[in-house]
């Protein structure tokens, strides 16, 4: 059988595919697995038993049913729609309406759509790309793209840190001066600028005064600025750090229900200009008809109570903030006798992940993967992060890796520990 160009291009080994095969087969095989690859949310007894409570109120009062036996417009869900509506304009001020509020798929759906429909080839013949003001950025981003890649970023400054008072931990800052004088911006060839906020894969979060600057950058060159807010606030709000939250009508603001601890109902939620969510509309009828009301069903009383603004601020950040604190106690006990000084930790700001960093590593870290994978440990390489430029000439792309902080306390200790004892190995061997 051939596929088209387009087939080819989507079939092919992508960095996403890895780690959701990797994802599917540690949680279905059954063999014992460390299992610190993927982006799964971890399971909270106490949020669960609320998604379980909610399902049963929704099924018994028939608003279960309702949303499963009838499609919603393609624009998605009216009943959440204008819950969130209304929560945004009372909790944030913004000018927000039904108008500016557009369901997907998942936010990944959202991200598929957003970044065809700012980049790539125009009706006037230019070509344009979007740009990632700090890469390493979240990897599900990197094969979005219909025709090939449109992705423009530049390195990262790397700043020393520290984390509750302790050194070995450093922060990505935005390099202002490259990316402001970036050739491609003056050329009129970025249609979009991006960043998730906190960062996937570094738990980065970029700070209001770096979030201002790309404000002014995009509006300067007549772009929207993408903030993708899947791990922020004000669910499952896994932000350590303050941080503001800010929209208006050049800000494309992208929602999950994923990391609340949903990722199955596939929700995504994006606000933007009226003829931004009339876009993302016209997409969902053609790709999907509508997008799924499950989701819907749970989230909007959850959203009209308050409740899941409540359980993700005073439960599910929390529980990451005590998981970020854990692994990082457990790198510290296992990269000591000799292993001082070989890690390097990302500062936890937010998300649920840590991004470590092995400078001077032997090896590259798909090998340190692949060796980790072979006696049952997960962990997600670390260059097919560095999204947009040429890392051929920069050794730091691969010598990061990114673990999951959701897994229980004693599968953080096995995994850590097989990551320094490869680690160890790598070094003793080189
Ligand atoms: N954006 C970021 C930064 C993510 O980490 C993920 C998933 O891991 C997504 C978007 C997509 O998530 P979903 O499609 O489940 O909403």
């Amino acid at each position: 059988m051939r596929f088209s160009t387009f087939g080819t291009r989507f079939t092919r080994r992508s960095g996403i595919l890895q780690l959701m095969d990797d994802l599917g087969r540690a949680l279905s095989e059954g063999r014992p697995v460390n299992m610190l690859g993927g982006g799964n949310p971890a399971h909270i007894p106490a949020v669960e038993q609320v998604f379980a409570d909610t399902l049963r109120q929704a099924a018994d009062s028939g608003a279960a049913l309702e949303s499963l036996s009838n499609y919603s417009t393609p624009q998605g869900d009216a009943r959440l729609i204008a819950a969130l509506a209304a929560y945004f304009r009372s909790e944030y001020g913004w000018d927000i309406g039904g108008q500016n509020i557009a369901l997907t798929n998942g936010s990944q759906n959202a991200f598929f759509y957003l970044f065809n429909l700012f980049g790539g080839r125009f009706d006037d013949g230019s070509d344009k790309s979007i740009l990632l003001p700090l890469s390493p950025e979240y990897i599900g981003y990197a094969d979005t793209h219909v025709d090939a890649p449109h992705f423009l970023s530049v390195p990262p400054r790397i700043e020393a840190a520290e984390y509750n008072g302790r050194s070995g931990f450093f922060k990505y800052r935005i390099d202002f001066a490259a990316l402001e004088s970036l050739p491609a911006l003056h050329e009129g060839k970025i249609g979009a600028i991006c960043c998730s906020r906190p960062t996937n894969p570094s738990g980065n979060v970029l700070t209001d005064g770096e979030m201002a600057r790309l404000d002014a950058l995009a509006r300067t060159h007549g772009i929207p600025l993408i903030i993708d807010n899947a791990y922020g606030m004000p669910f499952p709000d896994i932000i350590h750090v303050p941080a503001r939250l800010d929209w208006h009508g050049n800000i494309i603001l992208c929602f999950s229900l994923s990391k609340t601890g949903l990722p199955g109902v596939r929700t995504g939620i994006v606000v933007a200009a009226p003829e931004v969510v009339a876009a993302i509309g016209s997409l969902n009828a053609v790709t999907n008809l509508a997008p799924t009301r499950f989701g819907a069903a749970v989230a909007a009383p959850l959203i009209e109570s308050g409740t899941l603004q409540r359980l993700s601020a005073e439960t599910i950040r929390p529980f990451y903030q005590k998981q970020a604190d854990l692994a990082v106690s457990l790198l510290e006990k296992h990269f000591s006798d000799g292993l001082e000084g070989r890690l390097n930790i990302h500062r936890p700001e937010g998300a649920i992940f840590l991004w470590l960093w092995f400078p001077g590593l032997p090896v590259s870290a798909q090998t340190l993967y692949e060796r980790l994978k072979a006696r049952g440990t997960l962990v997600i390489p670390g260059e097919p992060f560095f999204i947009g430029f040429d890392t051929a000439n920069y050794p730091h792309a691969r010598e990061c890796i990114r673990i999951s902080i959701a897994q229980d306390g004693e599968t953080l200790d096995k995994g850590i520990a097989a990551i320094a004892e490869e680690v160890r190995k790598a070094f003793a061997e080189a």
